[in-house]
């Protein structure tokens, strides 16, 4: 048995996917939803949470703040709008790759397990860890992105 609990949050930004056919190449905003679960074995702080809602919620709130109003880029293929648009705009987050829902989700999930878990309150036990992060760009398009299961 085990347990998962869910916090979701939001923010909202400007992306583009440069290398995509269709529409979604030219610079345009979402408000971007954001789910993530938190998996434990056991219940915690005297066997009755998984953990502090509130906690996985500033946690995630202070990753999202760099990129809530702002510019996500890639950094190798947006030359243009970061030429013409990075001095314009305080908040320009630059990408290694496209900005797509998938790699939003990638690096949530992997800056919260480090600040919740690797270097967070609960040091890194192994049975509690961020299972899964969901980024979703509209009610109808969303990615979500799985911590690697324990049995692989
Ligand atoms: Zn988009």
């Amino acid at each position: 048995m085990k347990y998962q609990i869910e916090v979701k949050s939001s923010f909202c930004a400007a992306h583009a996917l440069s290398n995509y056919g269709g529409d979604c190449k030219y610079l345009h905003g979402h408000n971007f939803d954001v789910v993530v679960r938190i998996e434990s074995k056991y219940l915690n702080q005297s066997n009755v949470m998984v953990m502090d809602f509130k906690v996985v919620k500033k946690a995630l709130k202070s990753i999202l703040s760099s990129w809530d109003y702002g510019m996500l880029l890639n950094e190798k293929e947006d030359h243009e709008y970061m030429e013409h648009l990075q001095p314009l705009f305080e908040r320009c987050v630059l990408f290694e790759t496209e900005p797509t829902c998938e790699r939003l989700a990638g690096q949530i999930l992997g800056k919260l397990q480090v600040s919740l878990f690797d270097d967070g309150l609960f040091g890194a036990p192994e049975y509690i860890k961020v299972a899964s992060v969901t980024v979703s760009e509209t009610s109808s398009y969303s990615a979500t992105v799985f911590a690697d299961s324990d049995d692989e």
